[in-house]
């Protein structure tokens, strides 16, 4: 059985970027934050991707706004960060407030500099496998991992728990897509799925997005199969100074039991997704420079 280390395989392709990056003498590729109120979640994942932008010599920029602020206020600040040609990137962090609507603000970024994959256009492109568009960077992180772990994924039956448009969706357009990670025979299943475990014994190749703690349990899977957690919850845990301790939406014990690869948690996509928004960064300089 092999532990994926999501860490060292983001790391290389940090070190990859990061060499990519210095090659770019005249200019340097620029990513722009907006991050509506302090949910602390937010606070900490926005921090993780500035440090790493900073790593590779990717320049980031941070706009705070209130959790109160208008919608009119943060689509101005879309359209000023849209409008300026030294900014490659905007990332929007998600959750907004619920006075904001998701879709809407995603499509208020400009294709060109959708980074996180989440525009109407970007989904377009991912569907009709068109490769100039953003792919969104959890989904294409995971394909990453399973690419760089050489696992198989041709003719092979892919189960995908989860149907959400950031991460279960998009996982499995890009297993079914013809190519290279992918050409994967594609599952996907969601609350209303009738005999879950019946499906997911199935799977050769089972990616959970879920959120929920622990769900998925070794009674569910079969011998051989390779996992990819993506679920981060928080189980309330007194012995830790923060007070909690992340696990995935798989029960690691039972289920690396029976797996031949597995993704831990944390350690494992989670890394990946911050590294992929670094890829898309790079990408949407290169385009917009035409280097
Ligand atoms: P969503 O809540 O948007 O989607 C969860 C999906 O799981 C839904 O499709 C839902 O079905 C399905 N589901 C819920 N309960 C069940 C059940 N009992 N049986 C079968 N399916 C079920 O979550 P996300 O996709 O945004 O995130 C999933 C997990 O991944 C979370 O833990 C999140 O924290 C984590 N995550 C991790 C990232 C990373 O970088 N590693 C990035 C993004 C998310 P239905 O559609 O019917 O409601």
């Amino acid at each position: 059985m092999q532990i994926i280390d999501g860490n060292a395989i983001a790391e290389s392709i940090i070190t990859e970027l990061t060499a990519h990056v210095s090659g770019f003498t005249k200019q340097k590729p620029v990513v722009a934050f907006i991050r509506v109120g302090e949910d602390p979640a937010s606070v900490s994942y926005v921090r993780k991707k500035q440090k790493t932008a900073e790593r590779i010599g990717i320049e980031s920029r941070l706009h705070l706004l209130p959790e109160d602020v208008s919608k009119e206020a943060l689509f101005e600040q879309i359209d000023v960060l849209n409008a300026d040609t030294n900014v490659n990137g905007i990332l929007v962090q998600a959750p907004l407030p619920a006075h904001i609507d998701e879709t809407e603000t995603f499509n208020r970024v400009t294709p060109e500099k959708d980074v996180d994959g989440f525009n109407t256009l970007n989904i377009g492109k991912l569907c009709q496998e068109d490769p100039s568009g953003f792919v969104a960077c959890t989904p294409a992180g995971i394909v990453e991992l399973i690419g760089r772990s050489n696992i198989e994924t041709e003719g092979r039956h892919v189960v995908v728990v989860g149907r959400s448009q950031i991460v279960g969706k998009p996982a499995a357009l890009l297993m079914m897509r013809k190519g290279l990670p992918g050409n994967a025979t594609v599952t996907v299943c969601h609350s209303r799925t009738k005999d879950l475990p019946s499906i997911t014994r199935k799977a050769d190749i089972l990616i959970a997005a879920i959120g929920r703690a622990n769900f998925v349990t070794g009674d569910m899977v079969k011998e051989g199969v390779a996992v990819i957690d993506v679920g981060i919850n928080r189980l309330a845990d007194s012995s830790k100074k923060n007070g909690y301790r992340l696990v995935g939406d798989v029960e690691f014990s039972s289920v690396a039991e029976k797996a031949s690869h597995i993704t831990p948690v944390p350690g494992g996509v989670g890394p990946m997704t911050v590294a992929m928004l670094m890829q898309n960064t790079v990408r949407a300089f290169q385009a917009a420079r035409h280097e």
